[in-house]
């Protein structure tokens, strides 16, 4: 059962016909690809979001190929959709109106690391791993680390402001992008921002763009800043009672004054799972957090050592492990990062929110998100980013008749989620699959608002249509 993309108006049969023969005088044939198996590809993301298959993939190389496909787009009124690892969650690379799906996943160049400047320019094809890889090995460190690290590319993490475990410390992709080189429909190619560490003319469109989920500018290179890699990390696992006492044992280390780069959280429903797939979690344990320290190696011996002493003394703490070595924090980032493909084989289907609630009121979320799925008799676990308040529950199911009552679950959750001040979404998007509760947490006037802003970019509504916001008759194309 998938979530189908809002109505939009589908390009004709004979614009698209004139848009390819253009793509292909402009492009060349290998460029142009109407193969089934391209076109199936890029019809779906790793989210349930479905819309109408393409009727093209463009794969661009570098920036006039995106400027170009983009001119013809508007010339010959085809809607466009911005692809790169095609890892997205909520249907952001998903064509509502079929088209062309430009693919940036072949432009995958690192073109420069500056260890001076601490700095890089990267295209938006370069998958997030190896930059990481890239970094490291020059000294440096590249923060943002999507669970999805091994497949996921800049362009998509620029385009969904992507977090991860990481963002407790070092914040989302938004604290590391300084400019971009933006492609606008038409064909007109702007670069926003800057390399240097302060600068503050006109607007900030650089932040405008990112977290925009391809429907304002296709980014051909992005300029984004680094750090040195630290020299020591340290990984710390809690076994408590509760997802209460788990949720209480995050605030006592935020608190406390620590700041860990990672503090990860898993619920019972979760351990459960982990079990099932044959890891031996404590079965004494309720729930587990995974806390991850770095800096100078002093500093991490020290702050090991205090975060180890909160966790011991919060209420309900069954037992404070410390990982020994790398390749046992290796193993347990790697349960942790398989959670996702893990608990999607629980079920024949899964519903994955990323909600985010103050931190004080995890504890709250957790409880009312189980009474409403239970009182449902809908199946449910959550794990994630518990520093950053940022969870990921998950609705489960096998039987097509039980969609019904997951859908009450997922509404109950994003109702309760802005009744705790929270927001539906922390690192995935509004994308398709979200659209329809963006009301709840924005108001008529700011939605109106970010619609004027979406037609100065795009007046004809064609770059990545029926996303984020639901789309209105007569009224513009948004
Ligand atoms: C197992 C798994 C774990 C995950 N863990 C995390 C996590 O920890 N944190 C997190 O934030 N996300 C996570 N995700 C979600 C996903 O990986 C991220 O949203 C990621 O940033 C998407 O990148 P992508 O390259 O795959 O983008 P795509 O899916 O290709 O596209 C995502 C969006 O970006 C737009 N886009 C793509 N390229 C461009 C471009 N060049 N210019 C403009 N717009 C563009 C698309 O139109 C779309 O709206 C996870 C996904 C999976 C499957």
């Amino acid at each position: 059962m998938l979530i189908r993309a809002p109505e939009v108006e589908r390009p004709s049969a004979s614009a698209v016909d004139a848009a390819l023969a253009d793509l292909e005088r402009a492009l060349g044939s290998s460029k142009v690809d109407t193969s089934e198996a391209a076109r199936t590809t890029c019809a779906r993301d790793e989210s349930e979001a479905f819309g109408v298959t393409p009727d093209v993939v463009v794969h661009a190389v570098d920036a006039s190929d995106v400027a170009r496909v983009l001119a013809i787009a508007s010339e010959r009124g085809v809607p466009v959709t911005p692809r790169a690892g095609g890892t997205g969650r909520s249907g952001g690379a998903v064509p509502a109106a079929g088209g062309i799906v430009l693919d940036t996943s072949t432009m995958g160049r690192i073109k420069e690391i500056d260890r001076a400047e601490l700095v890089c320019v990267v295209e938006p094809g370069v998958v997030t791993g190896a930059l990481h890889a890239a970094c490291e090995a020059e000294g440096l460190f590249y923060p943002p680390d999507p669970n999805s690290w091994k497949t996921c590319m800049i362009g998509g993490n620029v385009a969904e402001n992507a977090g991860g475990p990481r963002a407790f410390k070092y914040g989302s992709t938004q604290r590391w992008v300084l400019g971009t080189e933006a492609c606008l429909m038409g064909g007109r190619v702007v670069r926003t921002g800057r390399r240097t560490v302060k600068g503050v003319s006109g607007y900030d469109v650089t932040s405008l763009l990112v977290g925009s989920e391809g429907t304002l500018a296709v980014l051909s290179e992005v300029t984004l800043r680094l750090v040195r890699k630290p020299e020591a990390v340290a990984t710390l696992l809690g076994l408590c009672a509760s997802a209460r006492d788990a949720a209480a044992a995050v605030t006592a280390l935020v608190t406390s004054g620590l700041v860990p780069r990672c503090v990860e959280l898993m619920d019972a429903w979760t351990l459960e799972a982990v079990r099932r797939q044959g890891a031996a979690v404590d079965p004494r344990a309720g729930a587990l957090l995974l806390v991850e320290l770095d800096g100078e190696t002093r500093e991490v011996e020290a702050a090991l050592e205090r975060a180890g002493g909160i966790l011991a003394a919060a209420p309900g703490s069954i037992e404070v492990q410390v990982a020994q070595d790398a390749a046992q924090r290796d193993r347990l980032w790697e349960a942790r990062r398989s959670l996702s493909p893990a608990t999607k084989k629980l079920a024949k289907y899964k519903l994955s929110e990323d909600v985010v609630v103050p931190r004080t009121r995890i504890a709250d979320l957790l409880d009312e998100t189980a009474r409403s799925a239970e009182a449902l008799g809908v199946r449910h676990l959550t794990y994630g980013h518990a520093g950053d308040g940022n969870l990921h529950v998950n609705f489960l199911w096998d039987d097509d008749g039980e969609r019904s009552r997951v859908d009450a679950a997922i509404a109950s959750l994003m109702k309760t989620t802005v009744a705790l001040g929270g927001t539906l979404t922390g690192e995935h998007g509004i994308g398709i699959t979200k659209i329809e509760y963006l009301p709840l947490e924005q108001s008529a006037d700011l939605i109106a608002l970010q619609e004027d802003v979406k037609r100065a970019f795009d007046p004809q509504g064609l770059l990545n249509p029926g996303k984020i916001f639901a789309p209105r008759r007569g009224h513009g194309a948004c």
